[in-house]
């Protein structure tokens, strides 16, 4: 197995390619992020490279100089939109041949979906892989020089590649919300999921580069910082994850400290009671359960049972009382019986999400699922995705209703005219009249609840 640390030597190498590459910083960069939170960390970190490449940020693909298009493969619909966003940029690369446009994220990982991208869009100049995103200076300068199209992939297996590259700017979309990957790739392979096959083996950032990364954070003003991965509370780092999030989450100063996403076989109790005891530790827990069948649960290879998953759910809203709690769940997946589905129906009920985020079970090619006989017909999907759209209503709306009268804290993500919105610890979003500024707390009063909502007011414009 390959060594996972790229050296200093060779990140420093990087920046010093990206800080010749554009002297007098005129050019202009237009990223396109499609999927997870993940590709939005990465996202970010392009951005800091291209800027240290000096390359000024543009949301307007017309005015780029580099285009780079950071691709998801978790569903078909998110692969066919990024495909269609490349085709258009056809008529800007005839109108200007110095134009680079560039394909990474998961579907350049996967060799059929690079082949046919090549193949069906020869004015992409580079695709590169999940792990050479540190090799970006350098894939750029090449395109700039050879004029010859390139594939920069891991020559390993997916259970071998998959690098850590610390060191590299980033340059964030918000002041006061930032993600922090604290690992990456996934070794669980649920039998339905792209992942570990696309971002690589499974590694864990060294708690001292988080750590200060936070800390850098918190003392620059962030007042909602997110640690990141494909199973954060997989974290294998010198310690364990319930300890980073302690640490984490006891920096001076008042924050909300949120992770995303957990795998249910590694909630542990220490973890409960780190979000129970550290007040920065935001009271939101997403607990993925999938299905409520035990089948089903075995057929996707997620290695709990629905007792397990009910014990601990349970158990953390017991610990943390007005914690909320969202889930994600597959509807259709190949071989589920109506029985099947009515228990994760049940679950629902059981455990009373805040919400849940349900989508329709889409074959990725690769996948054992994939193969399975008994697909669902997508009717029957949207069939069981709307019955439980309904359910979940009626227990967000009993939820929220339980919030008018309560005063919550509220960070503040947007304020105009009086009219602020924000969110609570729980992630609960908040619309109300105030003055609050953008990336500020304020305490509001709830006047009226919706399943998704809670409006109010500020308690000093009372
Ligand atoms: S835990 Fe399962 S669903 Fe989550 S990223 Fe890993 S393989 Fe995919």
């Amino acid at each position: 197995m390959s060594d996972i640390f790229i050296s200093r030597e060779a990140v420093e190498n990087q920046l010093n390619i990206a800080s010749g590459l554009n002297k007098g910083g005129d050019k202009k960069v237009c990223i396109l992020t499609f999927g997870c939170q993940q590709n939005e960390a990465d996202s970010e970190l392009l951005s800091g490279i291209c800027e240290r490449a000096g390359y000024g940020e543009t949301d307007n693909p017309k005015d780029a100089d580099l285009i780079l298009i950071n691709t998801c493969a978790i569903r078909e619909h998110a692969e066919l939109k990024a495909l269609s966003r490349t085709g258009q940029f056809k008529k800007l690369k005839e109108q200007n041949k110095d134009l680079l446009i560039g394909v990474c994220g998961c579907m350049a990982e996967q060799k059929e979906r690079r082949d046919a991208l090549m193949k069906s869009y020869p004015y992409v100049d580079f695709v590169f892989g999940t792990d050479r995103l540190y090799m970006l200076p350098e894939i750029i300068r090449n395109a700039k020089s050879a004029k010859k199209r390139s594939i920069y992939i891991s020559d390993l297996p997916h259970n071998e590649f998959g690098v850590i590259a610390e060191g590299l700017p980033i340059r964030r979309n918000s002041n006061h919300k930032a993600k922090v990957s604290i690992m990456y790739g996934c070794d669980n392979f649920c039998t339905y999921c792209v992942v570990p096959y696309v971002r690589g083996r499974e590694r864990s950032r060294e708690s001292c580069n988080i750590l200060s990364e936070v800390k850098a954070l918190v003392d620059g003003g962030y007042k909602d910082i997110m640690l990141l991965g494909q199973n954060v509370n997989s974290y294998k780092g010198d310690i364990s994850f319930p300890e980073l999030l302690k640490r984490a989450g006891s920096m001076d100063g008042e924050y909300f400290l949120r992770f995303m996403t957990s795998h249910p076989k590694d909630a542990s109790d220490e973890l409960f009671e780190v979000i129970r005891d550290v007040p920065n530790v935001a009271k939101q827990f997403h607990l993925p359960v999938q299905s409520g069948n035990n089948r089903v649960l075995s057929a996707m290879n997620r290695r709990y049972t629905r007792e397990k998953y009910l014990e601990k759910a349970l158990k953390i809203k017991s610990l943390v009382p007005g914690i909320t709690m969202t889930t994600d769940i597959i509807c259709g997946f190949p071989t589920e019986t109506e029985e099947e589905f009515l228990e994760t129906v049940d679950i629902i009920k059981q455990v009373e999400f805040d919400m849940i985020f349900t989508f329709l079970y889409s074959p990725r090619p690769g996948t054992p699922a994939a193969k399975m006989e008994d697909q669902i017909p997508h009717e029957e999907k949207v069939r069981r995705f709307e019955l439980l759209s309904s359910v979940q209503n009626d227990i967000a709306d009993k939820l929220n209703e339980k919030y008018i009268g309560k005063t919550v804290r509220v960070l503040c993500d947007s304020s105009e005219h009086g009219e602020c919105s924000g969110r609570t610890s729980g992630n609960k979003i908040v619309n109300f009249e105030g003055k609050a500024m953008v990336g500020t707390f304020a305490d509001v009063e709830i006047t009226s609840a919706g399943a998704y909502i809670l409006k109010g007011k500020e308690k000093d414009e009372k």
